[in-house]
């Protein structure tokens, strides 16, 4: 079947862009979508999945470690890393399928290729051209790199996911999500990692106590870290690569990885030349409803560049079908994000930092426990725990939750919804704990700090 009008045309397959392709033709509209790099987008080519995958896997090593307090005797463990690739592969492509047949089934044209905006109303993929009542900006963001001499010696995290050899020393730069994930990353596999990041801390935007704290435990399992420090060039060497620092100091290395944010995907798609509004990083400037300038014309996801994250992705896209298409509001609650780094030991964090609370409510009261957790009592490896509560002292009403530790991602996960629920410290205080758990802690803490 070919398409030449269609009620929405979505512009990018990934994690908004497919959500908001196959509710909308559930809804009955006729759907198109254009991909032209991978179907499933960032998050399951070249982001959230593969990255989890080798959070696992690097993860093992540590637990070999570990198991010997426990009265386990492990072999000579050896890691294969081009098995592990193509482990992962094989996965992306099963979750590529899988997108696509759920796109197909819904009834979803998928067309192959970049589109290109001609009109309010009019979209050309190749020869194509597809009059749409609504176009869908799904197009996500890509790894941006900064000028700097030796600039074309760095790799970005696309690259990460396809490496043919791991480095023995691997330099990253930054001090975001992306940095210190890998860093955790790399360093389980083996390889000698030094990150460097320009900020005096690691994590800007969250809560200080994980600032503080994570940065201790990555030094506890031997990563290298330069705070307050930039790299002024990078020179390809003999034997890999030279890269000098503001600190004067030479760093050596095999790979270096620039994690240092990402750009909007808006250039060449013809939003200006039909007058879409962009912001000074080039982010689509939508309102509350998703809405661009042009009234046919939507933004939602990395695309708008405001929470980059794929369930905001995907809520976005479900607010903005539902309301398009259902008549329907749902609408996306910004203030109550949780977010998981999933570095080694993980963060994770839902509602207001202790700064913003304070800034907010005025008297607050604080929770913090530090412990080290059951496992690492035998473990041998010295890893600790904190957690964090915040909480309004006028009406008790908790106001965000931090923690560094492990699967601090799927205890968050359970907490937000009791946080969203506008649960109280009482409430809190009156939950049973489970246990032997470290998540009990969460409704263990009794005083707090001065
Ligand atoms: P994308 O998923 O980027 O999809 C946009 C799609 O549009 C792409 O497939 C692109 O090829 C396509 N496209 C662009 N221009 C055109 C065009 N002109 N024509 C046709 N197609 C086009 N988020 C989490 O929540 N948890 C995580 O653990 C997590 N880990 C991450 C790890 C890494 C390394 C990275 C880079 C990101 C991670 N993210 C994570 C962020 C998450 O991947 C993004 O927030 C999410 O993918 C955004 O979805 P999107 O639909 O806006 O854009
Ligand atoms: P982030 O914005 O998280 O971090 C970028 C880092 O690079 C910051 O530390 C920043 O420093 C630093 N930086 C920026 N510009 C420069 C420069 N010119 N020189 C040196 N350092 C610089 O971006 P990431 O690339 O890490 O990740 C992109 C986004 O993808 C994340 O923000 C997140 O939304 C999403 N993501 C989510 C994940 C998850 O949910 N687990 C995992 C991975 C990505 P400073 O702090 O000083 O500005």
């Amino acid at each position: 079947m070919t398409v030449d009008a269609v009620d929405l045309f979505v512009i990018g397959a990934g994690s908004g862009g497919v959500r908001a392709a196959r509710m909308a033709a559930g809804l009955g509209a006729k759907v198109a979508i254009a991909e032209y790099r991978h179907m499933g987008g960032t998050c399951v080519n070249v982001g959230c999945v593969p990255k989890k995958l080798f959070v696992y896997a690097s993860h093992f090593r540590e637990d070999f470690d570990a198991a010997r307090g426990f009265g386990w005797s492990v072999g000579e463990a050896r890691f294969d890393w081009s098995r592990l690739l193509a482990q992962k592969n094989r996965e992306i492509e099963r979750l590529q399928g899988v997108y696509s047949s759920l796109l197909e089934g819904s009834g979803v044209e998928i067309l192959p290729g970049r589109a290109t905006v001609l009109g309010p109303h009019t979209v050309a993929v190749g020869e194509r051209r597809i009059t749409a009542e609504r176009i869908l900006v799904a197009t996500g963001s890509r790894p941006s790199v900064p000028e700097f001499p030796g600039k074309e010696h760095a790799v970005t995290s696309d690259a990460m996911f396809f490496l043919e050899h791991l480095p023995r020393r691997l330099l990253i730069v930054g001090g975001g999500y992306i940095a210190v994930e890998f860093a955790g990353i790399m360093h389980g596999f083996g390889v000698q990692t030094t990150l460097v990041h320009r900020g005096p801390k690691l994590l800007r935007g969250f809560d200080e106590a994980i600032r503080d704290f994570l940065p201790q435990e990555m030094l506890r399992k031997g990563l290298s870290l330069r705070l307050d420090t930039l790299i002024e060039r990078i020179e390809k060497a003999k034997d890999g690569y030279l890269a000098y620092t503001t600190g004067g100091e030479t760093l050596a290395a095999d790979l270096v990885l620039y994690a240092t944010g990402r750009t909007p995907n808006t250039a060449d798609l013809g939003l200006e030349a039909v007058g879409v509004a962009l912001n000074e990083r080039g982010a689509v400037i939508v309102d509350g409803d998703y809405r661009t300038n042009i009234p046919s014309i939507h933004a939602i996801g990395d695309v708008t560049d405001r929470v980059n994250l794929t369930p905001v992705a995907t809520a976005e896209a479900m607010a903005l079908v539902n309301r398009l298409f259902a008549n329907r509001s749902t609408p996306v609650d910004y203030d109550t994000i949780p977010t998981a780094v999933f570095s080694q030991p993980n963060v994770a964090t839902v509602g207001l930092t202790e700064a913003q609370a304070r800034a907010v409510h005025g008297e607050i009261d604080v929770y913090r426990s530090i412990f080290t957790p059951m496992k690492h009592t035998l473990s041998g490896l010295g890893e600790k725990t904190m957690m964090k509560m915040v909480v309004n002292r006028q009406d008790g009403k908790v106001l965000g939750l931090h923690m560094v530790g492990p699967d601090a991602g799927e205890i968050i996960q359970g907490m937000a919804v009791a946080l969203r629920a506008g649960a109280t410290k009482a409430v809190f205080d009156s939950t049973l704990g489970i246990h032997p758990t470290a998540a009990e802690e969460f409704v263990t803490m009794r005083t707090p700090l001065d």
